[in-house]
């Protein structure tokens, strides 16, 4: 019969995911409070990534977010294997951040005021661009268009999914389109750009922000260091892909820390209302426009391509442009 003691075992071993070392002061961090401050070291300020769904906590008023297109699911349609097969790849993502997918979309609201916003999540495949992601993206759009509401999109991703091949880079194009329509019916699009958002998003819709803002230190660029001072053959200067020294040049408009995001974006919605068009102006904005539905890629490609086919095979939107670019509302171009 075993002796039984008195008191507990000694526990010899901690969780190991009790403490985070800080990778830019070195000092350990206690994860219950990193998670408090929003996980920025408290010490010297560095800023850790984010998964999604804190990130939205972090941004929208509590209760407000309502996810769309939730049920959406990466398919493998190349059947491509590297290491491992990419649905396999998909399974250990999704067990591990809780996810379906690297972007979470939905409606939701800043202080109150209403927004479209999505969100991408590193962990998830380094945030990766496939189609599901791109679609999330191009789905946001056309919804802010369409019920006039702000755009926000916090990106963090290593760029196009390479599993997915061409029709991950497709993604650049969908996204990229879906926003013009946006801005052509002047509702404002804000990109967050945090750590990292490098490939495929920097070079499509992170960097097209009505409003470009950045976190902190943030990795930000196209290709890797290395790979772009080879191409130029040229030395780059230190820190060149950091929020900050894209700021200094001009192409981000604010470095805001984490602590102040929410604020900052509010502020910025209030100067940056979605043009109202009114009710009687033919194909008016505050209107859902009738016989509208949302655009496949392809066919606003073709729209493009050859734009006097457009109105002879009957389809609405790109007709519908033509009234609303000269109504009163419109000012200046
Ligand atoms: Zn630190």
């Amino acid at each position: 019969m075993p002796i039984r003691l008195p008191f507990r075992p000694r526990r010899d071993s901690f969780p190991p995911d009790l403490w985070t070392k800080c990778p830019s002061c070195e000092e350990m961090l206690f994860n219950r409070q990193l998670d408090k401050a929003g996980r920025v070291c408290p010490n010297c300020g560095h800023h850790f990534r984010l998964p999604a769904r804190e990130r939205l906590g972090l941004l929208l008023d509590p209760g407000s977010f309502a996810e769309r297109d939730a049920a959406l699911q990466s398919v493998d349609p190349l059947g491509f294997v590297d290491q491992k097969p990419y649905p396999d790849r998909l399974a250990a993502a999704q067990l591990a951040t809780g996810l379906r997918e690297a972007a979470i979309w939905g409606v939701g609201r800043i202080e109150g005021r209403p927004v479209a916003i999505a969100v991408m999540d590193f962990g998830f495949m380094g945030g990766s661009m496939g189609a599901v992601v791109g679609e999330k993206v191009a789905r946001a759009a056309e919804a802010a268009a369409l019920e006039r509401l702000p755009l926000v999109i916090v990106s963090a991703s290593g760029g196009a999914r390479m599993q997915e091949g061409t029709l991950a880079l497709m993604q650049l194009a969908k996204t990229v389109s879906a926003l013009e329509r946006l801005r052509e019916s002047r509702v404002p699009f804000i990109s967050v750009l945090t750590d990292p958002t490098t490939g495929g998003v920097f070079a499509s819709f992170a960097a097209l922000g009505d409003v470009n803002i950045a976190e902190p230190n943030a990795l930000i660029g196209f290709a890797g260091a290395r790979v772009s001072a080879g191409t130029i053959s040229q030395e780059l200067p230190p820190g060149f892909q950091r929020a900050e020294f894209l700021f200094e040049h001009g192409f981000v408009d604010r470095v805001v820390p984490r602590a102040d995001l929410r604020g900052e974006l509010s502020r910025i919605l209030g100067f940056l209302e979605p043009l109202q068009v009114a009710d009687d102006v033919p194909g008016g904005f505050a209107s859902p426009i009738p016989g509208f539905r949302p655009l496949s890629f392809l066919s606003t490609l073709g729209e493009r391509l050859i734009p006097e086919a457009a109105p002879q095979n009957g389809r609405p939107a790109s007709g519908q442009r033509q009234p609303v670019a000269s109504s009163p509302d419109e000012r200046g171009g």
